[in-house]
C-alpha cells in the first residue's frame, strides 16, 4: 500500500500539516504502507522554491522521513516527484484524453462564466458553452468532459459520500490558457504514476474527490481509496493556512520548541487522543481491513 504527502509551496509548515503527518505516517506505520513525498508547486504564481528546504528540512527534524520522493537532501533537485518538473508527463495525459474525445477547448474568461451563474458567488460551475465548438487547446483553457452521473464512494474516515461534479463545477479546467496545468489534473497525473493507492488528505479537499475519481476512470486507472481528515481551526472556526501566515514550524523551533510538544500540541488542537491509538484512525484502521 501506498500513501503520499504533498504540500504545496506556499508557505512554511505549521501546526495543521503536522496534525496531517500525523494521520498520514500513522496510517501508514499501522498499515505497513510507504508514504511518498511530492511537491505540489504547479502554480507557479504561488509556489516559492524557497519554502521547499525548509519543509523537507522540519519534517525530517519533526520526525517524518518520507519513503520515497523528495527528502531534505534531495529537495531542489530535479525530480519526477515535483509538479513543476513534470509538465511533460502532464502534456502526454492531456494528449491520451484528447485522443478519446474527453476535451476540449474553452475561451470563457472567469467573469463570464461568474456572470453566467445564477448567484454569482461560490466555487465556479462551468456550463459548457464551449462544448461543442471545437476550439484548439493551444491558448484556451484546457477542460474535461465530465460524465453526467453523480459519484458515491466511501471515504474510509466519513463514510459513504455522493457528489454530483456537474453541479459542483462542470466541465472543469485541467491547464488553462497560459499552459499552467491545475492542481486537480497534476493530482490525479501523480496519483496514478506514483501508485498511490490510499490518499489521506485533510477535509478542505472533499469536495475535489468525485471530479478526481471521474479522471481516474477516465484514465482506466484503479481509483485509491480516500480518507479525509479534521482539520485545525482557529478562534473563529477558519482552518489554518500557510498563506494566512499561521505561526510556523520555523518560528516554533525558534523559541526553543522540541518536535515532542509540537507534536503534542498539533494533536491537541486537533483533537487527537494519543499518537498511538486516536480514536479516528482506530475506526478508520478497522474500516481499512476490508480493503
Ligand atoms: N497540495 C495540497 C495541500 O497542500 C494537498 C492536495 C492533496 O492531498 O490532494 O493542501
Amino acid at each position: 500500500m501506498t500513501t503520499r504527502f504533498a504540500p504545496s509551496l506556499t508557505g512554511y509548515l505549521h501546526l495543521g500539516h503536522v496534525l496531517h503527518m500525523l494521520y498520514v505516517w500513522g496510517i501508514a506505520k499501522a498499515k505497513g504502507a510507504k508514504v511518498i513525498a511530492r511537491i505540489e508547486d504547479h502554480d507557479r504564481g504561488r509556489a516559492r522554491p524557497e519554502y521547499e528546504q525548509a519543509i523537507f528540512e522540519n519534517m525530517e527534524w519533526l520526525g517524518f522521513p518520507p519513503d520515497l520522493g523528495i527528502n531534505a537532501s534531495t529537495a531542489a533537485h530535479p525530480s519526477n516527484f515535483r509538479q513543476s518538473d513534470c509538465g511533460n508527463h502532464y502534456a502526454e495525459v492531456l494528449e491520451t484524453l484528447e485522443k478519446r474525445g474527453l476535451v476540449y477547448g474553452c475561451e470563457c474568461s472567469r467573469r463570464q462564466i461568474l456572470e453566467k451563474q445564477s448567484d454569482g458567488q461560490g466555487e465556479l460551475c462551468y456550463p459548457g458553452t464551449c462544448a461543442e465548438k471545437n476550439l484548439p487547446l493551444e491558448g484556451n483553457t484546457v477542460r474535461f468532459r465530465i460524465p453526467s452521473e453523480s459519484v458515491a464512494f466511501c471515504d474510509l474516515a466519513l463514510g459513504d459520500c455522493h457528489q454530483a461534479p456537474v453541479g459542483q463545477c462542470g466541465d472543469f479546467s485541467l491547464r488553462d490558457r497560459t499552459g499552467q496545468w491545475t492542481y486537480q489534473f497534476c493530482c490525479v497525473c501523480d496519483d496514478i504514476r506514483h501508485g498511490i493507492d490510499l490518499v489521506i488528505r485533510g477535509e478542505d479537499i472533499l469536495s475535489s474527490t468525485a471530479r478526481q475519481i471521474q479522471l481516474f476512470q477516465a484514465l482506466g486507472a484503479p481509483v485509491p481509496a480516500y480518507f479525509h481528515h479534521p482539520l485545525i481551526c482557529d478562534e473563529s472556526g477558519e482552518k489554518l493556512s500557510k498563506r494566512q501566515r499561521s505561526e510556523s514550524i520555523t518560528q516554533l523551533r525558534e523559541t526553543g520548541a522540541i518536535p515532542k510538544e509540537i507534536i503534542g500540541r498539533a494533536m491537541f488542537s486537533g483533537g487527537l487522543q494519543s499518537c498511538e491509538a486516536p480514536l479516528e484512525l482506530t475506526d478508520a484502521l478497522a474500516l481499512m481491513g476490508n480493503i
